[in-house]
């Protein structure tokens, strides 16, 4: 049996966090989408034994929580395969998806290790919706009520706040659907990745968090990345406000994996990937050694 030695980067943050992005693929076009990082389009795409190779491993070098994404990690056919392979021994297993063909796999995914799952969800009005992602709102609230019905908790609803598309009011309802749903909802600053949409849409979230700080009934604060989390009228409420945050970067545990299998240490950063050899337990560690807080 092996042991597992945590690996920590120069900064002194561990990494127990490993986002693993299975695709490129979307059934969405999402108009403002970081496509984790990728900006190119990969040549080729991770296969199903790759993928576990490489978790496996990272479990030994102190990873215990996985999540997948992509593009749409619900593309990969072979996805409850994977979560089945890699799920014993890891201690948080979820993935992000946009929901839309998430009702028909919920319980199959849940069956197969995976624990919970943020769904993203930027508006509740169909028109909102179909304008910002491509797709249909009823399809993601499906899949949302699917995976709290197969006991994916907790399920948690990522909503990236867009000035002048989904504002203030938008949140209210979010909110109530959020109690009323029994689900955790988060409010994601839009990144800047240097594209247009940055400028254009984004909303620093400010004065809705101070709102929510104001109303809230108890306030926490999360190990990971430093995020609040407020209890506000029944819901749980998250901002996730990384721009321009060194408390962010300073307590982030995480590595990523990009959907050609490499590692990437850091969204913002394409300058700096590790390509896995036959040794990956040395690539992990060559990744780790490569992480630097972006805003510091
Ligand atoms: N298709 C999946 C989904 O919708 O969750 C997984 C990929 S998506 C890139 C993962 C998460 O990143 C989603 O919650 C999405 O809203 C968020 N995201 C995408 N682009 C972003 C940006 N520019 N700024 C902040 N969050 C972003």
């Amino acid at each position: 049996m092996s042991t597992t030695q945590r690996v920590k980067d120069r900064f002194g943050r561990p990494v127990t966090n490993l986002r693993v992005s299975l695709t490129q693929g979307c059934n969405q076009s999402c108009l403002y989408c970081h496509r984790e990082g990728q900006w190119e389009p990969a040549d080729g795409e991770i296969s199903g034994e790759e993928v576990v190779d490489l978790i496996e491993v990272a479990k030994t070098r102190g990873v215990e929580k996985v999540k997948f994404t992509g593009g749409e990690p619900l593309v990969r056919q072979d996805l409850e395969r994977i979560i089945e392979a890699v799920s014993p021994g890891l201690r948080d297993v979820s993935l992000t998806t946009n929901g839309t063909m998430l009702a028909d796999r919920a319980r199959g995914l849940r069956a197969a290790g995976l624990d919970r799952v943020n769904v993203s969800l930027d508006s509740l009005d169909e028109d909102v919706y179909s304008a910002v992602t491509g797709g249909s709102v009823d399809d993601a609230v499906a899949g949302i009520q699917a995976a709290v019905e197969a006991g994916l908790y907790p399920v948690k609803v990522n909503v990236v706040a867009l000035r002048g598309v989904n504002d203030d009011g938008d949140f209210e309802d979010m909110i109530e659907f959020a109690r009323a749903t029994d689900v955790i909802l988060q409010l994601i600053e839009l990144l800047d990745t240097g594209e247009a949409y940055f400028e254009r849409y984004h909303h620093d979230l400010s004065g809705v968090e101070a709102g929510l700080e104001r109303r809230a009934e108890k306030v926490v604060r999360r190990e990971m990345h430093n995020r609040a989390k407020y209890f506000v009228d029944g819901a749980e409420v998250e901002v996730v406000r990384p721009v321009h945050n060194p408390e962010f970067c300073r307590s982030c545990t995480r590595l990523r994996v990009t959907s050609d299998g490499r590692f990437k240490p850091c969204l913002m950063r394409d300058d700096n990937l590790v390509e896995v050899g036959e040794d990956v337990g040395a690539s992990f560690v060559e990744a780790v050694k490569r992480r630097e807080p972006y805003y510091c």
